[in-house]
């Protein structure tokens, strides 16, 4: 289904975004990933991508809290490739406090790399995919895109920005055949979700256990944490011809959570 596309996945070397480069590798994508950790196990998931499913693999480990690395990425990647066809903005961290006790160097990053990278990453993909005529844009934006938590100020804004973001390059770019989407996940079992769930315990004063039944899964009327594959198998039905006409759309998979 995506032979002869490139796919970039910000943020790939671990999560929804490893999934979501899975999926693309599998449905036959050429993959750029992203991200940090350990070189010999990125390198261990670039070769076993590339050897399983056959597309070009390759990793790239700009820093998406830093514009210049971002420029440089997205130069290399269509100086190889011609274009990024399928753009998936999904690098993200987080930090839970209360806004009175919110370092400002996290408040920073958490814009940077959760908000300000999508826009750079998409000013600079763009003109390819205008040129061809074709292109995917998906950010990972989250269920805190249309609903508010306490103690995640940064995150809760930055993910209503990307919405924001999402829907204004959609307009632009609706009659290009370029479609611009963000994908809201409730809570998905990542390194994301495990490293608050000790941060929220202290924050709110109540155990980690408490954490995952009463307040996570309390969330979700499903009362399920939502599966990476569920979120790459969205990101791959967003890339295909099936999906030309969904663009703008904030589109949530969160067991629910935002119906109530
Ligand atoms: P994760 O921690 O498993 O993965 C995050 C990825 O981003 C990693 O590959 C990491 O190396 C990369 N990254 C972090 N900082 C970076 C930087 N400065 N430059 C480049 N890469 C960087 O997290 P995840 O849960 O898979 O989250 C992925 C996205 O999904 C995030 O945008 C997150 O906000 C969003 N999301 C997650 C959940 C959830 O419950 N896990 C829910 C909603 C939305």
């Amino acid at each position: 289904m995506l032979k002869h596309k490139t796919a970039l996945i910000t943020g790939s070397t671990s999560g929804i975004g490893l999934g979501i480069a899975e999926a693309f590798a599998a449905a036959g994508a050429n993959v750029i990933l992203n991200g940090f950790g350990d070189a010999a196990e990125i390198e261990a998931i670039r070769a076993r991508l590339a050897s399983k499913h056959g597309g070009t693999v390759r990793y790239d480990g700009a820093d998406m809290s830093k514009p210049a690395a971002i420029e440089q990425m997205i130069g290399t990647a269509i100086a190889e490739f011609g274009c990024i066809d399928i753009l998936v903005n999904n690098a993200g961290i987080q930090h839970v406090a209360p806004i009175d006790e919110f370092p400002p160097a996290k408040w920073d990053a958490i814009i940077a790399i959760n908000l300000s990278s999508a826009f750079h990453t998409t000013r600079l993909a763009l003109p390819a995919m205008k040129k061809k005529g074709w292109g995917r844009v998906i950010n990972l934006a989250s269920a805190h895109a249309l609903v508010a938590s306490p103690y995640k100020s940064a995150y809760v804004a930055a993910k209503h920005g990307i919405a924001g973001l999402t829907k204004t390059v959609a307009l632009e770019v609706a009659e290009q055949g370029i479609t611009v989407n963000a994908i809201c996940p409730g809570y998905v079992r990542t390194p994301l979700v495990e490293k608050q769930i000790p941060e929220t315990a202290k924050a709110r004063g109540i155990t980690e256990a408490q954490v995952i039944n009463d307040v996570m899964l309390l969330a979700q009327p499903t009362k399920k944490f939502v599966t990476v594959e569920q979120v790459a198998a969205l990101a791959k039905f967003l890339c295909g011809d099936e999906a030309a006409s969904i663009t703008g759309a904030i589109l949530p998979i969160d067991g629910g959570w935002t119906a109530q």
